[in-house]
């Protein structure tokens, strides 16, 4: 395990000791049910001093990339709010834990952003508890793979759109009208946005939809001074995949097919994250940051 994120280590082999042989686990998977744990950050991200005094929401905050990303922002000096479903409480609690860790207000914000109610009382929730909002991070996603188109439901179709997009646009809406001139909205796309799987069509088409939303409305708001980015990561070890985001016989092999040879760590997607939420990025406008060990995008 590297000494924090400013190490030298080569790519190719850091985070070598971290297995993807998960058992699987059903759906919204728990990062401490994981049997090789991913690495958040949480012995490694050193802050300086990037977001102090931001107040950021981040969906999907308890887990994978959103969590990596939650304990990031701490660090580098953001007060955070993480949205997360209702059974995810166990991986919620420890990421709450973390932050207040760093002397920051944390808050926790259980319930379905599928559903359109919930999702705009999210806003209203984080705006009350942190005072304000600067950063929308919508990272929250549904993944099942389904072979075949027949298979697929539509159950599914709607849901994974309601998480993925339609939550998205909701949770964007209602934040604007907090935001001011230098806030920041980050999305989470996927390498999926590029080369989507046969076995992933409904999240695949999700991902692709995001890059859209995330271009048009970034040309949208830039005049105002809020910029909108994406990030888009390749294979990463998180809960997403191991319950139900992947069949579970190609875990072990999962992400190895990447130049890299290797998965990638959520911790390793957090200063992408910190990144576009800084003043540092103030000219990178509706940009997809791809964080992926090394596959071509166009
Ligand atoms: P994760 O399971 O740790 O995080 C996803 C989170 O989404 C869950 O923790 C859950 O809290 C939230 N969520 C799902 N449905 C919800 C709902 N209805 N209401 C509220 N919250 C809900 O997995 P992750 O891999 O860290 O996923 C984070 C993002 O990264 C997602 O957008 C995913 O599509 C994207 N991504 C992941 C990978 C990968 O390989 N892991 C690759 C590309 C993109
Ligand atoms: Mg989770």
């Amino acid at each position: 395990m590297s000494d924090d994120q400013y190490t030298f280590d080569n790519p190719a082999e850091k985070f070598s000791d971290i297995e993807t042989k998960a058992k699987p686990q059903e759906a919204p998977g728990l990062d401490t049910k994981l049997d090789d744990k991913a690495d958040l950050g949480e012995h490694s991200y050193r802050g300086s001093g990037r977001l102090t005094g931001r107040k950021a929401l981040i969906t999907g905050g308890d887990s994978g990339i959103g969590a990596a990303v939650a304990i990031a922002y701490a660090r580098e000096g953001a007060d955070v709010a993480i949205s997360y479903l209702p059974e995810e409480e166990e991986d919620a609690h420890r990421i709450i834990g973390l932050i207040e860790a760093e002397g920051r207000t944390a808050h926790a914000i259980p319930g379905d952003i599928s559903s359109h109610d919930f999702a705009v009382s999210v806003i209203d929730v984080a705006v009350a508890a942190l005072g304000g909002l600067d950063i929308l991070v919508n990272n929250a996603a549904k993944q099942v793979f389904v072979p075949k188109l027949a298979d697929l439901s539509d159950e599914q179709f709607d849901l994974t759109f309601k998480t993925n997009v339609y939550a998205m646009f909701w949770l964007t809406k209602a934040a604007l009208p907090h935001l001011s001139p230098g806030s920041t909205i980050i999305n989470t796309t996927s390498q999926q946005a590029y080369s989507p799987s046969a076995e992933l069509v409904d999240y695949a088409s999700t991902k692709y939809a995001i890059n859209g939303f995330t271009k048009a409305l970034a040309q949208q708001l830039a005049p105002e001074g809020i910029r909108v980015n994406a990030v888009a990561p390749g294979p990463i070890w998180t809960p997403l995949q191991a319950s139900g985001g992947q069949p579970p016989e190609a875990l072990p092999e999962f992400g190895q097919d990447s130049p890299l040879g290797r998965v990638g760590q959520p911790a390793e997607l957090a200063p992408a994250f910190v990144f576009l939420a800084s003043g540092e990025s103030s000219y990178v406008v509706g940009e997809t940051l791809n964080v992926n060990g090394g596959s071509p995008t166009p």
